[in-house]
């Protein structure tokens, strides 16, 4: 899923601003893009940090109403990378060219692999606010040609980290292991601060904070709406605090060593890849299917190297 951004990249430059750790956190500011009817913020990639761990995308939407969330996203094809969606609010219905048909509530995890391809949509369900997560992992060369896969986590551990408690959805966090799909060394959490909390990191990792619901202090650093915090590896905690309460995604891993590229909905390595895959689906040859959907099939132009 991925639509224009409509502000400048210059607006994704590392905020340089006097810190009392200014070896130790980067802040940026999210963009805004627009993916079907809705307007989210893209806090992964940054121009200057394309990946962190695997984690190579990540937009939030919402809160919104119904009404203005739209119906969903049609089928649409991935290659390389697994979908990891996670809702605060609302209802979704995720289909698959593999013939997965699974309705998503708030707390739940859908991880869907992409491997050598795979179609799905989504479609939004009933009349609850709007409020999701929508990452990807880049898959590693051990996995990134293999088969699709889905599935779904209804049961996820959780932690209580002093005024925190987190909601694990990939790898380890405290003493909490997520069962997902892991291809790569990497861990993404929910976290619901109450207050303040110190939380374990591995210090092999780097990581990034992601406000959801409110203001998050990070190392004495303001993180509000839009913005994230980066830390790199060496670090064994973190101290966050949200005295008014706070919602956020801590996401790291080890630093991802292959090159990716990214272009729409694909992450690959060349863009011989991309191109072929494009060709693949604009030509609806079997490499994907579609699955049963109300919704239209996204189609876009080609890659810009692509074009005549
Ligand atoms: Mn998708």
């Amino acid at each position: 899923m991925s639509g224009p951004a409509t502000i400048a990249d210059d607006a994704i430059e590392p905020v340089a601003a006097a810190s009392p750790h200014p070896a130790t956190v980067e802040l940026f500011d999210s963009r805004e893009a627009v993916v079907g009817a809705l307007t989210v913020q893209r806090a992964l990639p940054q121009r200057t940090r394309r990946t962190v761990g695997a984690w190579c995308f990540l937009d939030h939407a919402g809160p919104v109403s119904s009404a203005e969330a739209g119906a969903g996203i049609g089928p649409h094809p991935h290659i390389g990378l697994q979908t990891v969606t996670w809702v605060l609010s609302g209802e979704f219905l995720h289909r698959d060219s593999l013939g997965s048909e699974q309705l998503i509530r708030p707390g739940e995890l859908n991880l869907m692999t992409a491997g050598h391809g795979i179609v799905h949509a989504e479609e939004r369900i009933g009349t609850s606010p709007t409020h999701i997560a929508q990452l990807w992992v880049a898959q590693p060369a051990a996995t990134r040609d293999g088969a699709p896969a889905f599935e779904h986590h209804d049961d996820l551990p959780r932690v209580e980290l002093d005024d925190a408690v987190a909601t694990v959805l990939v790898g380890q966090l405290g003493d909490a292991r997520s069962p997902a799909r892991r291809d790569t060394d990497h861990v993404g959490a929910d976290v619901a601060l109450r207050g303040g909390a110190t939380i374990p990191l591995r210090a092999t990792d780097e990581h990034v904070i992601v406000p959801l619901e409110g203001v998050i202090e990070a190392d004495g650093r303001a993180v509000g709406p839009a913005r994230l915090a980066y830390f790199p590896p060496g670090r064994d905690e973190v101290e966050l605090r949200a005295p008014d309460g706070a919602r956020l995604l801590l996401l790291g891993g080890i630093p991802f060593e292959e090159r990716i590229l990214m272009w729409w909905n694909y992450v690959a390595r060349t863009r011989e890849e991309i191109t072929e895959a494009h060709a693949a689906w604009t030509s609806r040859r079997d490499r994907f299917g579609i699955p049963p959907s109300k919704l239209s099939s996204i189609d876009v132009p080609p890659p810009p190297w692509a074009r005549d």
